[in-house]
């Protein structure tokens, strides 16, 4: 017989909150909101065939769900606090549940974050976590805010994750130790939170990068107001990815989708703390270019020749 969906969540989703006042198992949750705080709350869904491959691996995915969100708060300044997951499934699936369960809570762990209720039912597998953050009032980091004259900045590398998608699509072809770091970016991505604490009071605005580095600076420049210059060549990448044509490389740095780094903001007479925030996040940051006047988005090579923008981001209705 296998379980039913009570025994199923007080199996694999039900542990003892440390912090919040109450977790599973009644109507609510409640959390505690410290005050002069605001907050923070993000919802990302997953769908199979859509979001990953049934090919992934439990705890990959588990990993994933979670992370998704927490780059959202990351993106926000805000520091985790807690998660609900709703999560539709096919069958009970005990060691897809037990995979599951254990990458959420490993990254769970890993940030403070208690997962404190959710919903189960059957049907088309599919997982939705809503993730809650705290943030002092008026100090969450926005789309909003960037400023002609800002660096433009972005964490880590971009495109490794596209990357990965396309040796699985098979229309390319990776031997195998390049592979292996590709898909570890695409199945287990970090989410940049320590990093999104830090730059706050530092960065004019910032946003995760999950559609492509030119659609989510887009949202940027819309919320703001203002355009930018991006030097292509000055994007950081793996080593992986600067071993393929540059098409390739361009095409997966600007248009990649998957990355979950941060895109900032900042003025440059804060380019040291940017730097420390940098290192205080445990990841690098490289500047890419410039924030300017007007609403135009352009693309620069290393010589400063203008390179044409040709590049689509991640749309759901458009793809
Ligand atoms: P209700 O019918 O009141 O909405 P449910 O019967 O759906 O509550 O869920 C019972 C309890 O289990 C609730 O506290 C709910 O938040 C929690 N819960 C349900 N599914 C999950 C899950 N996948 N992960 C964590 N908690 C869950
Ligand atoms: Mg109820």
């Amino acid at each position: 017989m296998s379980l039913g969906e009570f025994d199923l969540i007080a199996k694999y989703f039900t542990r003892t909150p440390a912090r919040a006042p109450l977790g599973v198992g009644d109507d609510c949750a409640l959390l505690a909101v410290a005050p002069g705080m605001q907050l923070a709350i993000s919802s990302d869904m997953l769908v199979e065939g859509r979001h990953f491959l049934s090919t992934v691996a439990p705890d990959r995915l588990g990993h994933k769900a979670l992370a998704v969100n927490l780059s959202d708060l990351a993106a926000c300044g805000a520091r985790p606090l807690a998660c609900t997951l709703a999560l539709a499934l096919p069958r009970v699936d005990e060691v897809f549940l037990a995979g599951f369960a254990r990458g959420l809570f490993a990254l769970a762990d890993a940030h403070g974050i208690e997962l404190v209720g959710g919903d189960t039912t059957q049907g088309p597998l599919n997982l939705c976590i809503t993730v809650f953050g705290e943030v002092p009032a008026g100090a969450a980091l926005l789309r909003s805010g960037a400023r002609a004259g800002d660096d433009l900045y972005v964490s880590g590398t971009l495109g490794d994750a596209r990357l990965a998608l396309e040796v699985v699509r098979g229309t390319l072809a990776l031997a195998g130790a390049g592979f292996a770091a590709a898909r570890e970016a695409m199945e287990v991505p970090q989410p940049r939170v320590a990093l999104g604490l830090a730059l706050r009071g530092v960065a004019s605005a910032a946003i995760d990068v999950s559609d492509g580095l030119l659609g989510d600076l887009g949202h940027v420049l819309r919320r703001s107001g203002v355009g930018a210059v991006v030097e292509v060549d000055a994007l950081p990448r793996s080593a992986v990815l600067a071993g393929l044509p540059e098409a390739w490389q361009r095409e997966c740095t600007l248009a990649g989708g998957d990355d979950y780094e941060l895109l900032f903001s900042a003025p440059p007479q804060l380019a040291g703390q940017v730097q420390e925030a940098a290192r205080a996040g445990g990841v690098a940051v490289t500047r890419i270019g410039r924030i300017e006047a007007g609403t135009a988005l352009r693309l620069v090579d290393r010589a400063g020749a203008p390179v044409e923008n040709r590049y689509a981001s991640f749309d759901h209705f458009r793809g």
